[in-house]
């Protein structure tokens, strides 16, 4: 493979942000790998991206099922070898208008494993393939409503904490990284998806272009930030 074409991999990329990132990565010249837990929409999604003569293959990965996402780390490095891009997208929100101390603990349990526990898999999954080359980029979809401040006001308390604590996480791995391996963490806004709702001002497609710009940043660029359109806002 030519030392400039660039692999990038998108959890949870059979729809809504995701599949953008996956389409404006390929269209943007990366070999981009769409990761599903479901490998018929995963398919099907790399497929319709294919027709379009873009670059993308499919690999399983079910964030919450840690032998899902070793495994689909195996599958790259067999395939590429490497890792450029890793964007941790997959998440869930469960608890709209719910108490904390009320809900059922389950829907934080299961918030957390997917929006937290996941993203922590798959980054100690991937990093050993970013550390062969020294080199990476990793991108946490996170939320405004993980910074601080929503921490004061009640309400959607699981998905808060579980963007909180993937805040966290971003800060802390970026203080271990070594190399020119960079961890950030974007706030998309509020997106027109299946999460979203069809409400929601901004589509998947400018979600994406606002995310994108930390796949690409140099040596010199952000290291442990959390932004929104390219500025850094509060954690
Ligand atoms: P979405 O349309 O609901 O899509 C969520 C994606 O995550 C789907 O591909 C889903 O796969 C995947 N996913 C969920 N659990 C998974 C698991 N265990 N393993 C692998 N994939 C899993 O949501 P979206 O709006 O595109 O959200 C993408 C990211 O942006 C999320 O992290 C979300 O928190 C964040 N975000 C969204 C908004 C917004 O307004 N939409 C705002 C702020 C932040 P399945 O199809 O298999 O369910």
């Amino acid at each position: 493979m030519s030392k400039d074409i660039k692999v990038a991999l998108v959890t949870g990329g059979n729809r809504g942000i995701g599949y953008e990132l996956v389409k404006q990565l390929a269209l943007n010249g990366f070999k981009v790998i769409l990761a599903s837990r479901d490998p018929e929409m995963g398919h099907e999604g790399a497929l319709k991206l294919k027709e379009l003569n873009l670059e993308v293959s499919f690999v399983t990965l079910d964030v919450d099922n840690q032998e899902s996402v070793s495994q689909a780390a195996i599958t790259v490095n067999e395939r590429y070898g490497r890792l450029d891009v890793l964007i941790n997208n997959a998440g869930v929100y469960l608890d709209e208008n719910k108490k904390l101390v009320s809900m059922d603990p389950y829907i934080l349990e299961k918030t957390m494993a997917t929006n937290f526990f996941g993203v922590y898999h798959v980054i100690r999954s991937f990093i050993p393939l970013m550390e062969k080359q020294g080199y990476g980029r990793i991108i946490n979809v996170s939320s405004e409503y993980g910074a601080m401040s929503e921490m004061s006001y009640p309400g959607v308390g699981a998905y808060k904490m579980s963007k909180f604590t993937l805040n966290g996480l971003t800060q802390l791995i970026a203080a271990e990284l070594n190399d020119d391996i960079k961890i950030n963490a974007v706030d998309p806004g509020w997106v027109s998806s299946d999460m979203g709702g069809p409400s929601a001002p901004r589509t998947p497609k400018q979600a994406a272009e606002s995310i994108l710009w930390l796949a690409t940043i140099g040596p010199e660029g952000p290291n442990g930030g959390f932004f929104r359109d390219g500025k850094r806002i509060d954690w």
